[in-house]
């Protein structure tokens, strides 16, 4: 296997010096004013996936998007790493929304549906394998291929709720702060945004929008007529 050598980086830090100089010949004082301070208005709870990065993506700057990403786009009630960064996204940067992005394709989700063993990361696997299994009988009906593309939907859904009844947005909303949490998910093949419609932004509609968007996914198929 062939080392890692230090040459391999040196493209990168070519890079970041064009682009730093081309930043700043564009917009004068663009680094001066970032180092202030940062004020964005979003948050990004997306798939640790190279494939799909929030910046870019959304066409925003530096600054402009506070990010947290992990194996699969899942926020747990437990993880103090995901929890400490909404927390901080909304109790000092004071961010208006929260997306939490899957994507299409994600090999996370996958690995949850067929049961495929990866390593370590089972365990964390194990949460949208508990979303397969809540929701077996909007899934399992459909072909193998739209199996995988709904639990990607689903796992969105369910973690939108994760971070609607943390108690980050609880406490916040109950302050009477302004903020909404919202379900996307991303199009590898045609590098599109959807959003799933299950903007939660007071905790009296939690259960009402995430009953409604269940509802999207039906049980079974509808019987052939006649
Ligand atoms: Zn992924």
């Amino acid at each position: 296997m062939n080392q890692p050598t230090p040459d391999e980086l040196h493209e990168l830090l070519v890079n970041n010096r064009a682009w730093a100089a081309a930043t700043e010949a564009r917009e004068p004082g663009f680094f001066t004013r970032l180092a202030q301070q940062q004020t964005p208005k979003y948050m990004w709870i997306g798939c640790a996936d190279s494939r799909v990065p929030a910046n870019e993506i959304t066409g925003l700057d530096p600054g402009e998007v506070f990010v947290h990403r992990n194996v699969a786009n899942v926020v747990v009630h437990s993880d103090l790493n995901a929890l400490s960064t909404i927390q901080f996204a909304v109790e000092h940067l004071k961010v208006k929304h929260i997306m939490v992005v899957g994507h299409y394709g994600c090999a996370g989700v996958r690995a949850a549906l067929l049961r495929q063993r990866v390593g370590l990361a089972d365990n964390w696997l194990g949460h949208i394998h508990d979303v397969r299994l809540r929701h077996r009988r909007r899934i399992d009906h459909l072909p193998a291929d739209q199996q995988e593309d709904i639990l990607c939907e689903m796992n969105v859904i369910e973690q939108v709720g994760n971070v609607a009844l943390s108690t980050v947005l609880q406490d916040a909303w109950a302050r009477g702060q302004k903020v909404a949490v919202h379900g996307w998910v991303y199009g590898l093949r045609d590098g599109l945004l959807k959003d799933l419609g299950v903007t939660m932004d007071n905790p009296d509609t939690v259960v009402a929008v995430f009953r409604a968007a269940l509802k999207r996914y039906p049980r079974s198929a509808p019987r052939a007529e006649g």
